[in-house]
């Protein structure tokens, strides 16, 4: 089979012929790369290639073409490979091609845009390309399914087996499912030296095998942090949503020794999404259920230190407060978080306060 397509369209032809240069050092071994100097040429090829069933992966167009816009143009090209991935080129300074191009996004007419010109293609248009051509891989399977870390082996409608799965597609980590009843998950039983059980019985990448373990158990097989390292912290934040993952990242930033705790998965509801495009420290448009689905880009993975569900501590020795009055030792129990027993990660033996920063912290809250 022919290799994907990277369709360019743009009418400047020596900027042309410069995209079609760089393109084909970097992606040429794997992409056939046409270059199109107008969108009639464009679709033509684009016709072209849908009759012979060849895949595009992505077009990548200027705004400002001969006879449509670049995001009419898009449009069409959409209409007839629904799968490629749509880029505008955007010159710096263009007010109206910028406009377009927000409003094509707001509308899910394009999934990225690059600026013009780009100067050295590693700084930006290298990068832009290989995230969309990621995005198409992983969208259409190109790629074929990832490997399976983790096989659940369990009843079919075991709400524990089904707690696992969703545990599991939450936190990125490719999983497989399989009926305990079933030819396969017979065979996995008995690879693993196991009967038909009646929980689930989890088979790990590496012949590790946890049946029905504990969350927190679960969570150290994968390499999990499920205990802070540290004796003392300077701030702890409960919950790595975006409003705990901004948090965190800030404080830790500031030098501050920072403990997040969560207790499902980084991302919060976010992490439930399948597709995201305008919060903080998430790829655009990153798919809930690609790798690493919800998970906020790279650099918020750096600051904290992290820590995951862990059975509930006894809170002795209590937490100590310090000098700051918010929240209290003795609030920090009764807030919402101390429900469900896993959920009171609350960490209470490994906090300490050495200094805190809240609103209103001056004056303690009645
Ligand atoms: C399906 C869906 C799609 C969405 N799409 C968009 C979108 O496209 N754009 C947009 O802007 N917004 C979107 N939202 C809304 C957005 O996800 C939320 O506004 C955002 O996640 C709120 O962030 P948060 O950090 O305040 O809270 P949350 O995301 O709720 O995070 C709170 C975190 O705290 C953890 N936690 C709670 N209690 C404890 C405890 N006691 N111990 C440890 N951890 C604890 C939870 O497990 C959770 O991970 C979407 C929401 C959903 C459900």
């Amino acid at each position: 089979m022919a290799k994907p397509a990277l369709v360019v369209v743009y009418e400047d032809r020596e900027v042309l012929a410069a995209l079609d240069q760089a393109l084909q050092t970097r992606f040429g071994a794997d992409y056939q790369i046409i270059p199109a100097a107008t969108p009639t040429v464009a679709l033509d090829t684009l016709r072209q290639l849908r009759q012979a069933g060849e895949q595009v992966a992505l077009v990548l167009a200027d705004q400002w073409l001969a006879g449509m816009t670049g995001v009419e143009f898009l449009c069409q090209a959409h209409a007839l490979h629904p799968t490629a991935k749509r880029g505008l080129f955007i010159t710096y300074g263009d007010a109206a091609a910028g406009t377009a191009g927000l409003q094509a996004m707001a509308l899910g007419q394009l999934d990225l845009y690059l600026n013009a010109p780009w100067g050295p293609p590693e700084l930006q248009l290298y990068p832009a390309v290989s995230e969309a051509l990621s995005q198409w891989a992983r969208s259409t399977g190109t790629l074929g399914p990832p490997p399976e870390l983790v096989r659940i082996v369990g009843p079919r409608f075991s709400p524990r087996s089904h707690e696992f799965r969703d545990l599991l597609a939450r936190n990125s980590i490719s999983h497989g499912f399989y009926d305990a009843e079933s030819e396969d998950g017979r065979r996995l039983l008995a690879h693993a030296g196991l009967e038909a059980a009646g929980s689930p019985v989890l088979l790990l990448f590496d012949g590790r095998v946890l049946v029905d373990p504990p969350t927190d158990r679960l969570a150290q097989a994968l390499g999990v942090q499920t205990r802070p390292t540290l004796g003392r912290y300077d701030v702890a934040v409960i919950g790595a949503g975006p409003a705990g993952l901004a948090a965190a990242t800030y404080a830790a930033s500031e030098g501050l020794r920072t403990l997040l705790l969560e207790r499902e998965a980084v991302g919060g509801q976010a992490g439930t999404t399948s597709l995201i495009r305008n919060h903080l420290g998430f790829h655009a448009a990153s798919a809930a259920r690609s790798w690493p689905p919800a998970r906020p880009s790279r650099r918020w993975c750096s600051a904290p230190s992290w820590s995951m569900p862990s059975p509930p501590p006894a809170c002795d020795p209590p937490i100590r407060t310090g000098s700051c009055p918010w929240p209290t030792a003795a609030r920090w129990p009764a807030a919402p978080w101390s429900s469900p027993p896993e959920s009171a990660t609350a960490a209470c033996p490994f906090l300490a306060w050495r200094s805190c920063w809240a609103p209103g912290c001056s004056t303690a809250p009645r």
